[in-house]
């Protein structure tokens, strides 16, 4: 208690230090102390930690993946690093509360030398096929899911190279889209 007690009382003292100094400041008494704080007070830089919700992208090489997806149309990820020849292990979710037959989404991992919008404008007409127009552009997609749903696949990439992958939901790959880097 008594440690307490003084913490409390030295937090105190410096706290009424703190803004006795201040209120000298500000009162703009001493003219020349002003511009010499101008000129000597380091301007404090706030370097920002950002946190991983805050990143647009994926930088830490990993084959276990999540990626959220939402109402607002957008990964979650842009690019995403994997071990080339190791088992990939990718988790879909969508964040969002819409439906998934208005803001649905999938991921849909395209084959090295696909044609990206040829294979956009054809998903946009294969509704009866959950937006996968073909399998031969396609090394792994999920199911097209709502809001508060996710889906995890597995697939592995078997060279080295830069994968496109999409949202093959009619409108959204514009947008919704991204790199694999397998390395
Ligand atoms: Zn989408």
């Amino acid at each position: 208690m008594n440690k307490t007690n003084t913490l409390a009382i030295k937090a105190l003292a410096i706290a009424l230090f703190a803004s006795s100094c201040g209120n000298s400041n500000s009162n703009g008494n001493d003219t020349v102390e002003n511009s010499n704080q101008q000129t000597e007070t380091p301007t404090v830089v706030e370097t920002p930690t950002p946190t991983k919700e805050e990143l647009p992208i994926a930088t830490e090489t990993s084959n276990e993946v999540t990626i959220e997806s939402n109402d607002q149309m957008k990964y979650n990820l842009s690019e995403i690093k994997v071990k080339v020849s190791d088992p990939v292990k990718l988790t879909l979710k969508h964040v969002g509360q819409m439906k998934k037959d208005v803001m649905g989404h999938n991921f849909v991992l395209l084959k090295l030398g696909t044609d990206v919008a040829a294979f956009t404008s054809e998903a946009m007409n294969a509704k009866d096929k959950d937006y996968i127009p073909n399998q031969k552009d396609v090394i792994a997609h999920t199911k097209v899911i709502g809001g508060g749903e996710q889906d995890v696949i597995e697939f592995t990439l078997p060279s080295v190279g830069v994968y496109d992958f999409i949202c093959s939901f009619p409108g959204h790959a514009g947008i919704m889209k991204g790199k694999i880097i397998a390395e």
